[in-house]
């Protein structure tokens, strides 16, 4: 421990800023060189921490603890600041550098303060502090709960999907958050595609290929339709408050949010059924993505292995009329992995759409449908559901009365927890969309079909048939669709 007041003092600077401060670090320190040249002393060190809240604890890495660091090996012996909230809103940081632990001098220029006489004066301002560090955060912690409880919002950006309503257009039920239709559409397709089976990167791709975009103007990735399917947001729900900076969309409990006040783009159910599937999975989904209608999906009708994509590229001769080769293109194909065939894929896209076309036209195909959810009745699990939180609501309230100890509520709310879970499995499974579910109100088959998604034709096809393709011999070039029913075989799943 190094003695307070030696004859010529050696004063360091400490300047801090927090994220919400309008001071800046720069004028501080201008202040404190100030202040030790008129008194004649020469400055030993400078210590800044910008973006540091005086109010919570400081770690190892703050110049802060630096500074504790420096008096210990006696480099200084006073610290000089502009003003007492500078150094700390917390009486415990004020009885880390006085005595007993440590006897800092601290002088603080706006408010004439110098510990070389006393440190009354510091510790009572910084009480103060401390008591107006409390007040505020009792006060934004009511006003916090009086919003939650009418279902709104912390205020920031929405997510896709919604526009913030500024305090002054907003009517008498004072709602946040109001759907942006346009975006509200990218929502409701994510749900529908992910529900039918698409993988998370092929939902992405397609979105950004339709030059429908983040907020953000980016495209979209695995990870931010990943996002979107989380989120409570979009069932009208509020979860429960996380400590800041640990978001974590996985570890929100369905069942602790309340019901918020502005308008769902999804239904629950099918919130429940996105969550599940996707919590507990890996979240990049990234590779799946596909650009074409029957990679990875078709099979080598000689080694039965999957296609894959490939760029083909043209090989002109010459032309008759000496004015050269013509220019070299490039054409999407699939291929055999094990090298079976290279082959123009549009024309087999082509032939696999027109039979895909035909057939959902006839007048059965509604009985490709699969009948929904397999005669589970939701509603009962609904109703299964409700009967559980009652049951967790009454085990509170038993615990409270002292008529059930902590183990036994404990086990009981494992239970019941393990309960909730296989039911929203089962509302899960209960409302998979099938990908065929539209078409007993599609009139036009062909228009749903070129307008619909890659990862919608991709799941029809899945559905329907096996495709195989051939190899053709060398030379040979299939150009029409006639030829391309000789050199692709489809075998037909549900019929
Ligand atoms: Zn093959």
């Amino acid at each position: 421990m190094s003695s307070a007041i030696s004859a010529v003092p050696r004063p360091v600077i400490y300047a801090r800023q927090s994220v919400d401060e309008e001071q800046g670090i720069g004028q501080q320190l201008d202040d404190c060189r100030a202040e030790c040249q008129r008194r004649g002393w020469q400055i030993a060190g400078e210590f800044q921490d910008n973006d540091t809240s005086a109010s919570k604890e400081r770690g190892p890495k703050t110049a802060w603890a630096a500074m504790l660091k420096a008096f210990d090996s006696d480099e200084f012996d006073t610290i000089i600041v502009t003003e007492t909230s500078r150094i700390t809103r917390s009486l415990v940081d004020v009885l880390d550098i006085r005595p007993p632990r440590r006897d800092i001098r601290v002088v603080v220029i706006r408010e004439a303060i110098d510990t070389e006489h006393d440190d009354f004066m510091l510790k009572q301002l910084v009480l103060l502090a401390e008591r107006e560090v409390k007040i505020k955060g009792a006060r934004a912690a009511r006003y916090a709960a009086t919003r939650r409880a009418a279902g709104h919002p912390t205020p920031g950006k929405p997510p896709h999907g919604y526009r913030w309503v500024p305090q002054i257009e907003r009517d008498s039920t004072g709602i946040r958050y109001r759907i942006d239709d346009a975006e509200a559409e990218d929502v409701r397709q994510i749900f529908r595609e992910f529900l039918s089976g698409a993988p998370l990167g092929q939902i992405a791709r397609d979105l950004s290929e339709a030059g429908r975009l983040t907020r953000r103007g980016s495209r979209w990735s695995s990870s931010t339709v990943r996002r979107v399917l989380l989120n409570p947001v979009y069932a009208a729900l509020l979860a429960p408050a996380q400590p800041s900076g640990e978001y974590d969309a996985t570890a929100i409990d369905l069942e602790a949010c309340t019901p918020g006040s502005w308008g769902a783009i999804v239904e629950r159910d099918h919130l429940v059924a996105a969550r599940s599937r996707l919590i507990g999975t890996k979240p990049n989904h990234n590779g799946t993505a596909r650009k074409w209608l029957l990679s990875g999906l078709a099979v080598c009708a000689v080694c039965s292995a999957p296609v894959r994509s490939a760029r083909g590229e043209t090989h002109p001769t010459a032309r008759a009329d000496g004015s050269g080769a013509a220019q070299t293109r490039r054409y999407h194909a699939y291929r055999c992995v094990q090298g079976h065939f290279m082959r123009n894929g549009d024309i087999i896209d082509d032939f696999v759409s027109e039979v895909c076309i035909a057939r959902l036209s006839e007048v059965d195909a509604v009985q490709l449908v699969t009948p929904r959810a397999d005669g589970v009745d939701v509603g009962v699990l609904h109703a299964n559901r409700e009967g559980l939180k009652t049951r967790r609501q009454s085990i509170a309230r038993f615990v409270a009365r002292g008529l059930m100890t902590d183990l036994e509520a404990d086990d009981s709310l494992r239970e019941i927890a393990d309960e909730m879970r296989s039911i929203s499995e089962a509302i899960a499974r209960a409302v998979r969309e099938d990908p065929l579910a539209e078409l007993a109100e599609i009139d036009d088959v062909r228009a749903w079909w070129s307008g619909g998604t890659l990862a919608r034709q991709r799941l029809l096809v899945e559905h329907l048939m096996t495709v195989k393709i051939h190899p053709v011999g060398h030379g040979k070039r299939v150009t029409n669709l006639d030829a391309a029913e000789k050199t692709v075989t489809i075998r037909w799943k549900r019929d």
